[in-house]
């Protein structure tokens, strides 16, 4: 029970000081270069079932050091820092940028005040791994790309309707692909 208060409060804490109305202009400057966002890669082909499998090496060859720390080394990115924390309205849809799986639609996508980029539901549900997370003194649940099984964020369930989900994803774990717009 203590623990469980302690976890929510230090979890509260962390929230607090990410806010990003006071940090955004301090991290625009900071961190210019962090939110670029990276170059859409060819997407991996599965195996027959549904996954992609990479040695380390191959990993750190196709991805960039920051996309490999966040995607195979299970880190986060500071907040208002990445390429897509802000919620904009361009029609898309955000993909795995590990492998190219498409994660979310940007429909689902809200601002939550985090920092980091969030939405209410994945494209699919089958499409996201869930592992429960006990590190930094915190119960959470981790959030996976089913097909490379590389660390996108946490989900939580504080988000708005209509699931009441929040997947808080890392920025640099995704890589938006805009929709193309209909010929006139
Ligand atoms: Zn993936």
């Amino acid at each position: 029970m203590l623990r469980s208060l302690l976890a929510t409060l230090s979890f509260a804490l962390v929230l607090t000081f990410a806010g990003c109305d006071s940090a955004a202009s301090r991290a625009t400057a900071a961190t210019a270069a962090d939110s670029t966002p990276a170059p859409v890669l060819p997407a991996l082909t599965p195996g027959p079932d549904g996954k992609v499998r990479l040695t380390d090496a191959e990993w750190r060859q196709r991805l960039t050091p920051e996309q490999y720390r966040i995607l195979r080394d299970a880190g986060t990115e500071r907040a208002c820092s990445g390429a897509y924390w802000k919620a904009e309205g361009t029609p898309g849809v955000y993909h795995c940028a590990a492998c190219g799986l498409a994660l979310f639609n940007a429909q689902t996508k809200f601002d939550s005040g985090t920092g980091w980029p969030s939405f209410y539901q994945p494209i699919e549900k089958g499409r996201i791994l869930e592992r429960t997370d006990t590190t930094l003194g915190m119960v959470r649940t981790e959030t996976l790309c089913f097909r490379c099984e590389s660390h996108l964020g946490h989900s939580f369930d504080d988000g708005p309707a209509p699931t009441g989900l929040r997947y808080c994803m890392n920025s640099g774990a995704l890589i938006f692909v805009p929709a193309v717009k209909a010929q006139p």
